[in-house]
C-alpha cells in the first residue's frame, strides 16, 4: 500500500475508465439509425447461420435506461430527469415498448437472453404496472434465460417490501444500490438522506425474497468525507455484507455537471486525504475478505464475479465488470449504449428527440461507431489487462495475424517504464499485471488507447517525434482524476 500511495500521488492518473473500447467519447454522429439497422441484420444473419449449423445462437445482453428520479443528489453525473410527476414515466414505458417492437423485427426471432439490467437514473420510480409492461414487452420479444443474470438499480429510499416482492416475481435475481456515505453531514452536503436503516431493510428483503446477488455503490471524494468517517461507513457496509461493492472516485467537475455548483469545493478532502481514504477502504474491505477485482469494484471470493475471474472468463461491459459480456448488447430507452455486431451505438439524449424518432419508426440513434480491425485489437489487449491481469502475447498474435513486438513497439517502451514502477511484468510471450498495477490498472490500459496516442501525437508532435518511444502520452483533462 505504501507503494500505492506512492505513485497514485505522483503519477496523473486521468483516463477513462473503458467500459468499452474506443470509449463512449469517440462515438461519432455520422453513425445513425440505418447504420444500427445493418448491425441489427447482420446479428440475425449470425444467428441465422448458427440455426443452420446446428449451433445455438448466442443470447444478447439488454440494458434498460430509466432516467427519472424524484429528487436530485448533487454529486451526479448521469443522464436523468428529475421530476415528482409520474405522468411521464407512463408515456415513457409506451414508447420503450415500441422501440423493443422495432429492434425485435429487425432481429427477426426471439432471441435469448443471458443478461439483463435496468439502470438510471432510477428504474424503480415506475410503478408496478409500468414494470409489468416492461417486463411483458420484454418478454414477448426475448427469451429471458431464467438461469441469467437480470438485475436493477434500487434507490433504498423509495421502495418498500410489496415493491421488493414484485422484483422477485418479475425474474430479477440481482439488485444495487446507491449508498455513496452514512455520514449524516455528507448526506446533507450531497442532498442524498438514507439511513442506514433505509438500507438494511432492502438488503434483509432481497436475502428473504433469494436474490442471488446485492451490490452497494459507495463514493469517495465527498464534501466532509475523512478518512476516519469514510471508514465508519464501511464497517456499517460490510455489516450487511454485500456480494459486490462499487467505490467510485467523485469526480468534481461542476462546469460539466450543473449540480454539482450546490456543493460546496471547501468542504472537499484535499488530494492527500481523497488518497489515503481510498487507500484505508482497500485495506479494510480486503482484510474483510473481498476480493478486489479491479478499477473500483470488489466481490466476495464466492460471487460470480470473482469466481470468473479467477477462471479466466472476466469481461468489461458498460455496467463495468461482467461474467457475460462479449454478447451483444441491446441498449432501450433515453441514452442507452448497445454493442451489436461490432458497433456501439447510442440512442438520443433528450426524451423529444427519443420519442420523435419512434414516432417516425426509427431507431432513435444519436451516435454510434463501427470497430475496425484495429479497434478490436486493442479492445482485446485492454480487456485482457483490465480483467484477467495478463496478457497471453502469442494468443494476441494468432487470434488478430499481428507481429507483438512490431505493431505496438511504441507501446511496450511505455510499459517499460511502467515496469520500473512495478505496475506490470514484461515476459517472453506474456504481460503480467502485478498486485500494484492491479490498483492503477487504467494508467496501464491508457497506454494501449490508440485514440489517446493519436489526440498525444496531435496536440504535442515534437514530443512523439523525438522519437523518444517511451515517451509516456500527455494525458487529457477531460476524464476524472482516479484519486
Ligand atoms: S445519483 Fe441516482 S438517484 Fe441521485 S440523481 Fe443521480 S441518478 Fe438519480
Amino acid at each position: 500500500m505504501s507503494d500505492f500511495r506512492a505513485l497514485a500521488g505522483r503519477m496523473d492518473i486521468n483516463g477513462p475508465r473503458y467500459t468499452s473500447y474506443p470509449t463512449a467519447d469517440r462515438f461519432h454522429g455520422g453513425f445513425g439509425a440505418q447504420d444500427y439497422q445493418q448491425a441489427l441484420a447482420d446479428c440475425a444473419a449470425s444467428a441465422t447461420h448458427a440455426a443452420n449449423t446446428a449451433k445455438a445462437a448466442a443470447p444478447l445482453s439488454l440494458y434498460v435506461h430509466v432516467p427519472f428520479c424524484e429528487n436530485i443528489c448533487y454529486y451526479c453525473g448521469c443522464n436523468k430527469i428529475i421530476t415528482k410527476d409520474h405522468r411521464r414515466s407512463a408515456r415513457y414505458v409506451d414508447y420503450l415498448a415500441r422501440e423493443m417492437a422495432l429492434v425485435a423485427q429487425q432481429l427477426g426471432t426471439r432471441r435469448e437472453v443471458v443478461q439483463s439490467h435496468w439502470g438510471g437514473g432510477t428504474p424503480t420510480f415506475l410503478d408496478p404496472a409500468e414494470m409489468r409492461r416492461v417486463m411483458d414487452a420484454l418478454h414477448q420479444h426475448f427469451h429471458l434465460l431464467p438461469e441469467g443474470e437480470h438485475s436493477i438499480e434500487i434507490d433504498p429510499r423509495r421502495i418498500g417490501d410489496a415493491q421488493m416482492a414484485l422484483l422477485a416475481e418479475l425474474g430479477f435475481n440481482r439488485i444495487s444500490l446507491g449508498v455513496q456515505d452514512f455520514d449524516a453531514e455528507v448526506q446533507r452536503a450531497i442532498h442524498r438522506v438514507q439511513s442506514q436503516a433505509e438500507t438494511q431493510a432492502v438488503v434483509d428483503a432481497a436475502r428473504r425474497l433469494g436474490f442471488r446477488s446485492v451490490s452497494m455503490d459507495l463514493i469517495y471524494g465527498l464534501p466532509h468525507q475523512t478518512t476516519a468517517r469514510f471508514a465508519a461507513t464501511v464497517e456499517q457496509v460490510l455489516a450487511m455484507r454485500p456480494d459486490r461493492l462499487s467505490v467510485y472516485s467523485y469526480a468534481h467537475l461542476p462546469h460539466v455537471f450543473k449540480p454539482q455548483r450546490r456543493i460546496d469545493e471547501r468542504a472537499l478532502p484535499a488530494a492527500a486525504e481523497k488518497l489515503d481514504i481510498l487507500v484505508g477502504t482497500i485495506e479494510q474491505l480486503t482484510a474483510a475478505g473481498y476480493v478486489y477485482i479491479g478499477m473500483d469494484h470488489f466481490a466476495l471470493p464466492d460471487d460470480a464475479l470473482a469466481v470468473a475471474q479467477r477462471e479466466g472468463r472476466l469481461q468489461r461491459n458498460f455496467q463495468g465488470y461482467s461474467t457475460h459480456a462479449g454478447h451483444d448488447q441491446l441498449g432501450f430507452g433515453v441514452s442507452s449504449i448497445g454493442a451489436v455486431a461490432g458497433r456501439y451505438v447510442q440512442n438520443a439524449r433528450t426524451l423529444d428527440d427519443y420519442y420523435r424518432s419512434l414516432d417516425a419508426g426509427v431507431l432513435p440513434v444519436m451516435r454510434g461507431f463501427a470497430m475496425r480491425d484495429e479497434d478490436h485489437l486493442r479492445r482485446d489487449v485492454i480487456g485482457a489487462l483490465m480483467c484477467n491481469g495478463v496478457l497471453d502475447v502469442a494468443a494476441v498474435e494468432a487470434r488478430h495475424r499481428i507481429d507483438f513486438a512490431v505493431h505496438f513497439a511504441h507501446e511496450l517502451a511505455e510499459l517499460a517504464r511502467l515496469a520500473e514502477d512495478g505496475l506490470v511484468r514484461c515476459e517472453p510471450g506474456r504481460i503480467e499485471v502485478t498486485p500494484l498495477g492491479r490498483l492503477l490498472v487504467r494508467r496501464l490500459a491508457m497506454v494501449f488507447d490508440g485514440f489517446l496516442r493519436e489526440d498525444a501525437r496531435r496536440t504535442e508532435p515534437a514530443a512523439i517525434r523525438s522519437a523518444d518511444a517511451g515517451t509516456p502520452l500527455p494525458m487529457p483533462t477531460r476524464y476524472s482524476r482516479v484519486v
